[in-house]
């Protein structure tokens, strides 16, 4: 028992040591992807399923690597976020989303925001609202048609700081979103004094509210909550007809999920933003 304990132990650090070595491969990787433009955005619609419109658009990044095939954010951004590579990483995503939003317009389609993500490190910054700035000036982008889509998390920070921050955004014209709204563990009145205008429920808790009544009264409660406010509120993760309905008697209308669409490339939604309607 004594010798198989041993090599456990054995395992377990090789274990490590091989994910080490892998987080150090895709560090170096990442960095050559910036200068390589292995970097894509794709763009999922959010669908006011009531009115039947496309009311905008998340930018979503994926990694085209050579050896790796396609890598999902959810495997890389933790690692640029922990070597700081999110900051150029980051900036690129604010860059090319607004570009491209101001080129659909410059085609003739109907201006919609294009919401980004924006990871807390990134937001932390001391010059992050005048790069916006310059990026806004850069790419003839209105501010109104920037959505920012922030953490939980930055609240926890330094709340002063991230009021200030968020209404120096506001008064430039640029929305602001709380993303995953429910699964951090700030307090509601953070919020408070955060003047943000919509609330993203996290997709956890709508796939689960005809299985976990729990879940079921999060989702209604965060609703009533976000109306009372008068914040807009956006559903995530919405893949069936039954969470719509359910959305829909809630009075909450407007959506992201795969019964709409998943994130496609930019010329794929453009498509959809022509046609307009989903379903
Ligand atoms: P997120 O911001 O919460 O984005 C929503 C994620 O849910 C996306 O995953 C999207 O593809 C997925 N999704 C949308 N609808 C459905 C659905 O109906 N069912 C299911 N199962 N999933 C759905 P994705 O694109 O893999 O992105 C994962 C996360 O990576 C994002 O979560 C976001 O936190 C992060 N991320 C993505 N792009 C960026 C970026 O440019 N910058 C930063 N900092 N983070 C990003
Ligand atoms: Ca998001
Ligand atoms: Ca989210
Ligand atoms: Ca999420």
């Amino acid at each position: 028992a004594k010798d198989r304990g041993k090599n456990q132990y054995c395992y377990y650090s090789e274990d490590m040591n091989a994910r080490m070595l892998e987080e150090l491969t895709l560090e170096h990787e990442l960095r050559k992807a910036m200068e390589n433009n292995e970097f894509e955005l794709y763009y999922q619609p959010q669908y006011d399923f009531v009115t039947e419109c496309i009311i905008g658009n998340e930018a979503l990044i994926r990694w085209h690597n050579p050896f790796r095939g396609t890598v999902a954010p959810d495997v890389f951004i933790p690692i640029a976020e922990e070597t700081g590579l999110i900051l150029q990483i980051g900036e690129w995503v604010i860059r090319e989303a607004c570009h491209q939003n101001k080129q659909w317009q410059n085609q003739g389609l109907a201006p919609r925001p294009v919401a980004v993500n924006v990871s807390p490190l990134q937001f932390l910054q001391n010059d992050f609202v005048p790069k916006i700035e310059k990026i806004l000036r850069e790419t003839g982008l209105e501010p109104k048609y920037l959505d920012l889509e922030i953490t939980e998390s930055i609240a926890m920070t330094d709340i002063n700081e991230a009021v200030k921050k968020v209404k120096r955004l506001r008064d430039l014209g640029i929305q602001v979103s709380i993303d995953d709204f429910g699964t951090g563990y700030s307090s509601l009145s953070n919020f408070r004094d955060l003047p943000i205008n919509k609330l993203k429920i996290d997709r956890s808790f709508i796939s689960r509210i005809h299985e976990d009544s729990k879940d079921a009264e999060i989702v209604d409660t965060i609703i009533v909550m976000a109306q009372k406010l008068g914040l807009e509120i956006i559903a995530e993760g919405v893949e069936t007809k039954e969470h719509m309905q359910y959305l829909k008697e809630r009075n909450c209308k407007i959506a992201q999920g795969y019964l709409f669409s998943k994130p496609v490339k930019a010329l794929d939604i453009e498509q959809m933003l022509k046609n307009n309607h989903l379903l």
